[in-house]
């Protein structure tokens, strides 16, 4: 027979102990009742005792409804009660053969108590039961001494037979030198771990914790020295884990830990204080929290390389994953997946002597919960590294098109929409079907989008980036040069860009009446964009002064904050009703 360490953990899970300790409570009371039914003669006393089997029942349901949600150590209590129950009820059964039946029940006892706990509380809990039970049968004059003793023995056995069938069945899943769970069994911890985070929405956080040099331990002092420190490590650590945890050898020297209901802070801390410095050697950590939605793989994946920061920083220490960047990834992921990202829209403006609003900019909003609003400019180039940009682009578009159709139909307003796209989804060969599709399924005129790109990214001369621009302008859609005049070289390639707006940048419209050399420059650009047939629209007006000298220049469109801020689609209903209630502006319709 296997000879388990004093140590080692429970079998049992604490949803296992739940469920199989209601069993036993349901089979347990079920028995007793089913003993006094046959017992003889009836008395006031064996109303009693059915009581006692009518407690266990409620305690059955009691334990399968509530019992998934309490901490190991909680289940001290009912195992120990159902000795004290049983022990009453033997005392009250009025004759010895129905007693010796009842007894007999507290063989369940045996079974669970090497089941649900190490084996040091499990002897505790067995031999508190069989003294307190055959005490009883003896006492009361029901057995002779020999007879309890037989009983004793024969439960006795079957908690040791239980135990190593137990430890026997599980071993699949548990690492024979330190008797933790193995990488198997982790990965089934991760996945109902996983799945309650999810569904009582705490926090769940991971880490991975790699001993410093163990090859080296294992070079120079054996593989014995190698071993005592694994499982030095794993006591030490396993004693002093919150409930609930589950700490795992993952293989070789990694060892991999996970704790429901702590942040990722909070992990970060609780894993300092485990790896003190007591162990003997340096441990290295890295800790990531659980981000609703995400797979057990893509939780330890971020472990993983928060662990390869701490040890980039120079090993024996912690590292919280990641980088603020990657946590801000995951979120933004998680964001545009719920649809968490609001779209504000900007009017453009014809110039002229009555104003017209031609369109809107659509412009991507992020209203962190912690943070607050993320600036665009941050979160569109998390989206552009993190391969995010395309889902996030559709996101946005879609929901213009969603906010402007319904704004269309209340106002009968066929605006212009001007949408971000990034070279990255333009470098996709499906992106102008789906977009086609888009403009088909909310009956938007292709001819009224504005494909915003930026000068530097028209740059590239990528051979799908081409053909998709090609076969956007042949949908119907204009594409714009955006951010016009910060880049170097388009002047120069400005007739093979393949363009049909220009807009000027904020940066370059600041500046017109602030030199005399820039105010130059733009009657070039504007001289230019007319001999080309290109559009011109100067972004970030915010002055009257720049609001002039673009009109006696002949810059026919602009957008700034004179005429209106981005704005959500509420807003620019009401925007839009003022223009044309005071005559300031009329629409193009
Ligand atoms: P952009 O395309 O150049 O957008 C114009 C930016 O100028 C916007 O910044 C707008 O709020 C700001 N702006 C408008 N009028 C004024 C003004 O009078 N003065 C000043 N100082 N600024 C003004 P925002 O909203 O912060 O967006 C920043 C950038 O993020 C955008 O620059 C665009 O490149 C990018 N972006 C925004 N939404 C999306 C999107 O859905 N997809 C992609 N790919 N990029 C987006
Ligand atoms: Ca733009
Ligand atoms: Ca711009």
């Amino acid at each position: 027979m296997r000879q388990v360490r004093s140590g080692a953990p429970e079998v049992a899970t604490p949803l296992m102990t739940a469920r199989i300790l209601a069993v036993f409570y349901a089979f347990g009371g079920s028995a007793g009742l089913l003993a006094l039914l046959g017992a003889s003669p009836h008395s006031d006393r064996s109303w009693v005792a059915a009581g006692i089997g009518t407690s266990a029942l409620i305690g059955a349901v009691v334990l399968a409804l509530w019992g998934p949600r309490w901490p190991r150590a909680v289940f001290h209590v009912p195992v120990g009660a159902s000795t004290l129950l049983l022990g009453s009820a033997v005392a009250l059964v009025p004759d010895p053969l129905s007693a010796v039946a009842v007894a007999s029940i507290v063989s369940f006892v045996a079974v669970d108590a090497f089941f649900f706990f190490r084996p040091g509380p499990a002897v505790a809990h067995l031999g508190a039961a069989l003294v307190g039970v055959s005490t009883v049968l003896v006492l009361r004059g029901y057995v002779p001494v020999p007879t309890a003793l037989s009983l004793v023995a024969v439960v006795l056995g079957l908690g040791v037979v239980t135990r190593d069938l137990a430890w026997r069945a599980t071993s699949a899943s548990r690492d024979p030198l330190t008797g933790l769970a193995n990488r198997r069994g982790f990965d089934d911890a991760l996945q109902e771990l996983l799945a309650a985070a999810d569904r009582r929405r705490e926090p769940l956080s991971a880490a991975l914790l790699d001993l410093d040099h163990f090859k080296q331990i294992n070079d120079t002092d054996g593989h014995e020295a190698g071993d005592r420190v694994l499982v030095r490590a794993a006591e030490s650590w396993g004693a002093r884990l919150p409930t609930g945890a589950v700490l795992a050898r993952h293989g070789g020297d990694e060892f991999a830990l996970l704790v429901p209901g702590l942040t990722g802070d909070a992990a970060l801390a609780l894993v300092e204080r485990l790896t003190g410095p007591d162990l003997g050697t340096g441990v290295s950590c890295g800790v990531a929290q659980h981000v609703p939605g995400e797979t057990g793989a893509q939780l330890m994946r971020r472990a993983d390389a928060a662990l390869y920061t701490a040890k980039a920083a120079g090993r024996g220490r912690s590292a919280l994953d990641g980088d603020r960047d990657s946590r801000l990834a995951t979120e933004l992921a998680a964001a545009i997946a719920t649809g968490e990202l609001t779209v504000a829209f900007q009017p453009v403006m014809a110039l002229g002597a009555a104003d017209q609003v031609i369109g809107v900019e659509a412009l991507a909003r992020w209203q962190h919960p912690e943070r607050g609003a993320v600036p665009p400019d941050e979160f569109i180039a998390l989206a552009e590294q993190r391969g995010l940009i395309t889902a996030l682009g559709e996101q946005v578009l879609r929901t213009a098109l969603t906010q402007l159709t319904a704004l269309r139909a209340t106002t009968g307003r066929q605006l212009r929409l001007g949408v971000n796209v990034s070279v990255h989804e333009l470098a996709d060969p499906g992106y102008v079907p789906r977009v086609a599709a888009l403009f088909a399924e909310f009956g938007w005129p292709a001819d009224h989008v504005i494909i915003e790109v930026t000068e530097t990214q028209l740059e590239c001369d990528v051979a799908v980036v081409r053909q998709n621009l090609e076969a956007l302008t042949a949908l119907g859609p204009i594409v714009a040069a955006d951010d016009f005049g910060t880049g170097y070289s388009s002047l120069s390639r400005i007739d093979v860009l393949p363009v049909q707006h220009l807009k000027l940048d904020t940066s370059f419209t600041a500046s017109i009446t602030t030199s005399p050399r820039r105010e130059q420059l733009l009657a070039s650009i504007v001289a230019l964009a007319d001999n080309l047939d290109l559009g011109l629209v100067a972004e970030g007006v915010e002055t009257v002064e720049q609001d002039a000298l673009l009109r006696r220049l002949g810059c026919r469109f602009a957008q700034g904050w004179l005429y209106g801020r981005p704005m959500p689609v509420a807003e620019l209903a009401l925007w839009l009703d003022a223009r044309s209630a005071d005559g300031a502006f009329s629409t193009v319709r």
